[in-house]
């Protein structure tokens, strides 16, 4: 079986690849001289939400970082290496923090009893929990875990938004905003949530 999948992928991407020269027969060539994308893309490592599929974009077209929840921590080297070479490198114009409902990640922090790596990784999002807790005590447990999923994303995005390696970007003149969105895996759906930053001073006020 999972020999048949990996011999499918091989299939696949030469039908792809046949695919894209017959609609663009420079579409390599060009990408392999550079990329420059204008977008940086950070996910849920969800195999549900593919930042390019789900928004129609093409390789060469976003930056992406995906970590289980769509975490920004600012301890994590690879996360923050991705952003600064997406901001001081690519110059990219948008960085969108995107979570989705029904995120097992979320889930787990909410429900507790984590342990391992996975439960490491979301020590800090069991504390987001904690603070909102009386506030989704209220609600039925999927309204609960789809509320924390969109609380989330802006703890995440201010993360984002508070670190050195932004502040001084946008205060040498680089201009970017960032968006955090959701995704909906039930409808396949993006919602933007209206927490957009695109300067020093607005992350300051977060
Ligand atoms: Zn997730």
């Amino acid at each position: 079986m999972s020999n048949n999948i990996l011999e499918a992928m091989f299939k696949n991407n030469a039908a792809w690849v046949a695919n894209m020269i017959a609609e663009d027969p420079d579409f390599f060539a060009r990408l392999a001289k550079q990329q420059k994308p204008e977008l940086l893309w950070i996910g849920c490592s969800d195999s549900r939400v593919p930042a390019n599929q789900i928004s129609g974009l093409l390789p060469g077209e976003v930056f992406v970082h995906r970590n289980i929840a769509n975490v920004v921590s600012p301890t994590d080297t690879n996360c923050l290496a991705v952003v600064e070479y997406a901001v001081t490198v690519l110059k990219v114009k948008h960085i969108i923090v995107c979570g989705h409902y029904q995120c097992g990640g979320v889930q787990a922090a909410l429900s507790g009893g984590l342990s391992g790596h996975v439960g490491a990784w979301l020590d800090d999002l069991r504390e987001v929990y904690e603070r909102h807790r009386d506030d989704l005590s209220g609600l039925p447990e999927t309204a609960a875990l789809n509320r924390l999923c969109e609380i989330n994303v802006a703890h995440q995005l201010t993360r984002l938004c508070r670190t050195d390696l932004l502040r001084d970007a946008w205060q040498q003149g680089l201009t970017f905003s960032v968006h955090g969105w959701i995704y909906s895996i039930e409808d396949g759906l993006l919602k933007d949530l209206d927490l957009t930053v695109s300067s020093a001073e607005e992350a300051s006020r977060l």
